[in-house]
C-alpha cells in the first residue's frame, strides 16, 4: 500500500517521490510505503491552508460544528475498519483500537463540535474611563500539528479537532511510523463537507517533514506532542520565529500506593498503568512506589496478575499486550532493561522476548517487572516507554512525595489513600500537570491537560485547546 499525503482535498504524492517503508511490528514486515515529504510538499500544504483560511475562519459555528460532529459521525461508522489500520501500523491490539483509540478520535472531533459553540470571550468595563473592553479570540491561520506513534489518530485528531474549531487551517503530520488511520482520516475529512485545504496531511520523518513545518516563518503556532528531546529541539527552532508552542513530552510517572487503599481496585489499575498499549502510553504510571507495610503482598500480588497477562497476536481478542511498535524501539526498551540489571535492579517478572506463533518475526517482550532500591537509577529516571515498570518500597509520606518529585518529568502521578488530608497534600505538592486519586487515565475532555518540567510546556483540553489556537485581541473603546 502506498500511502499519498492530503493536499488542498486531494490525495498527492510527493513531489521528490521520496519513500519511507512503513512496518507491521507484529510481523515485522513491510507492508506499505509513506511518502518522506520534502520542504516543497510542505510549502504546498502551507498554500492550501492559507488559502483556505479567509472562508474557513469566517464560517458559521453552526456549520463548523456540524462538519466537526459529522467527521466524528463517519470516524464511528468505520470503526472496525480503522482499529485494524490502527493495529496493524502501531502492534497494539485491536480490541484496545477498537476500545478506546478510535471511539477517542470520534470523541475528539464531537467534543469540540461542541466546545466551539460555548466558547466566548471576556470583556472589562474600565469605571471611571467612560471605557469598555472587549477581547476578539482570533483565530491563528495556518498552525502545525506534529503528532507520535503511540496513539496515532488518537492524537493526531486530539489536535486537528480543536485547531479547525477555532477557525484554524492545518498542516498535519502524522509519525512516519504510524501513518495510516491519518491517511484515511484525510477522506473521512471530504467526506464530512471539511471544505478543501481547511487541513493539510503531510507524512514523512521528523528531521525533513516536520522540521520543514516547525521552520516555516508563516506557520505560527506548534502543537507537538512527542518526546523531550524533540520538543527541546523544536523550541530551539521556533522561539526566534517567535512562534506560539504547545509542547506535550515524556513521563516517568509515579504510582504511589498507600497501605490503606482499595487493594483490589488498585493491584487491577496498576497491571493496566503498567501495561496498557504496551506500556507506550505517556500516562503510564512507570515507577511503582508502595507504603513497606505492603509492599512484599504487593509485589507477590502484582507479579500473580502480570504473569496472566497475554503477550500475542494483536488481532486476537486474548491478547493483552500485542507488539512494540518499531524493531528499534524494542531494542531500545531491550537496552533499558539490561542497564537496569547492570545498574543492580533485579528482574522479578518478563525481561525477555516472545516468540509469538505465526508471528515469529515480530517485536514482542515480556511484561517486565524490576525492583530497584535507588530512585536515581537510570530505570527510575529515564522514560523506557516499553511494558516495563519499576517497583520499590518507602516507609513514610515525606519519603513517598520525594522519591514521587526527584525525576526530571512531571506529567502524572497517581496516588492510592483513603486519607483525605493525605491526598490534598499530595495532590499540591505532587510536581505534575496532572493527579489522579484512586484511579488512573480517567479523562474528562474539558480539563487542561500536560505536563510540568520536562514533560512540556502549555496545556490542551476544553477551552485551553481553544485558548492556545486564538490569539487573543484587546479592544478598549472610549464613549463619551
Ligand atoms: P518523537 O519525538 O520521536 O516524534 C514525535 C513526532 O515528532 C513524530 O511525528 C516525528 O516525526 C516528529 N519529529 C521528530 N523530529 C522532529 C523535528 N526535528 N521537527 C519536527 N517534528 C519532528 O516521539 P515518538 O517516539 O513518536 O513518541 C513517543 C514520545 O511521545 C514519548 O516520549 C512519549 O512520552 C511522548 N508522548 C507524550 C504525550 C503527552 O501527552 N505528553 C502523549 C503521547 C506521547
Amino acid at each position: 500500500m502506498k500511502i499519498k499525503n492530503y493536499i488542498n482535498g486531494k490525495f498527492e504524492n510527493p513531489i521528490h517521490g521520496e519513500y519511507l517503508d512503513n512496518y507491521n511490528p507484529s510481523v515485522g514486515e513491510v507492508y506499505g510505503q509513506v511518502p518522506n515529504s520534502s520542504k516543497e510538499d510542505v510549502e504546498n500544504a502551507y498554500q492550501a491552508a492559507k488559502n483556505a483560511f479567509p472562508s474557513w475562519s469566517n464560517t458559521t459555528l453552526e456549520l463548523r460544528s456540524k462538519i466537526l460532529s459529522k467527521i466524528s459521525n463517519l470516524i464511528i461508522e468505520k470503526l472496525d475498519f480503522l482499529a485494524a489500520a490502527e493495529s496493524k501500523d502501531n502492534g497494539k491490539p485491536v480490541h484496545l483500537a477498537k476500545s478506546v483509540d478510535i471511539p477517542r478520535a470520534a470523541s475528539n472531533f464531537q467534543f469540540f463540535a461542541d466546545a466551539l459553540t460555548q466558547f466566548s470571550s471576556e470583556s472589562h468595563e474600565s469605571t471611571g474611563f467612560n471605557a469598555i473592553n472587549f477581547t476578539l479570540r482570533e483565530p491563528i491561520g495556518v498552525v502545525g500539528c506534529i503528532s507520535p506513534w503511540n496513539l496515532p489518530l488518537y492524537l493526531f485528531t486530539w489536535k486537528i479537532a480543536p485547531a479547525i474549531a477555532a477557525g484554524n487551517c492545518v498542516v498535519a503530520k502524522p509519525s512516519e511510523i504510524t501513518p495510516l488511520t491519518a491517511y484515511l482520516f484525510g477522506e473521512i475529512c471530504s467526506d464530512a463537507g471539511l471544505p478543501n485545504g481547511v487541513l493539510n496531511i503531510v507524512h514523512g520523518n521528523g528531521s525533513s517533514t516536520g522540521q520543514a513545518i516547525v521552520e516555516h516563518p508563516q506557520i505560527k503556532a506548534i502543537s507537538f506532542t512527542g518526546g523531550t528531546a524533540t520538543g527541546a529541539h523544536i523550541a530551539r527552532v521556533a522561539a526566534p520565529l517567535f512562534k506560539k508552542l504547545s509542547l506535550e513530552l515524556g513521563g516517568k510517572n509515579p504510582n504511589i500506593i498507600f497501605a490503606d487503599c482499595n487493594y483490589d481496585k488498585m493491584l487491577a489499575t496498576t497491571v493496566r498503568s503498567s501495561f496498557s498499549n504496551q506500556g507506550q502510553i505517556c500516562l503510564c504510571g512507570s515507577r511503582i512506589l508502595v507504603e513497606a507495610e505492603i509492599y512484599e503482598k504487593f509485589k507477590k500480588d502484582f507479579i500473580q496478575k502480570v504473569a496472566e497477562l497475554k503477550v500475542g497476536n494483536p488481532k486476537n481478542s486474548e491478547t493483552s499486550i500485542g507488539a512494540i511498535v518499531s524493531k528499534q524501539h524494542f531494542k531500545k526498551v531491550k537496552e533499558y532493561i539490561e542497564i537496569a540489571e547492570r545498574e543492580g535492579g533485579r528482574i522479578i517478572f518478563g525481561g525477555n522476548k516472545v516468540t509469538v506463533k505465526n508471528c515469529e518475526n515480530g517485536y514482542y517482550l515480556q511484561p517486565t517487572v524490576i525492583e530497584v532500591a535507588n530512585n536515581l537509577c537510570t530505570a527510575n529516571q529515564k522514560e523506557i516507554f516499553g511494558p516495563v515498570v519499576t517497583m520499590m518500597p518507602f516507609k513514610t509520606e515525606k519519603e513517598a512525595l520525594q522519591l514521587a518529585n526527584d525525576v526530571k518529568y512531571g506529567l502524572s502521578a497517581s496516588l492510592w489513600t483513603n486519607n483525605l488530608n493525605r491526598t490534598l497534600q499530595f495532590s499540591k505538592q505532587l510536581e505534575t500537570g496532572i493527579v489522579w486519586v484512586n484511579t488512573w487515565m480517567l479523562r474528562d475532555l474539558r480539563t487542561a491537560f500536560g505536563g510540568k518540567k520536562a514533560s512540556g510546556i502549555g496545556r490542551e483540553g476544553g477551552f485551553e485547546a481553544l485558548r492556545f489556537f486564538t490569539e487573543p485581541k484587546n479592544i478598549c473603546i472610549q464613549y463619551e
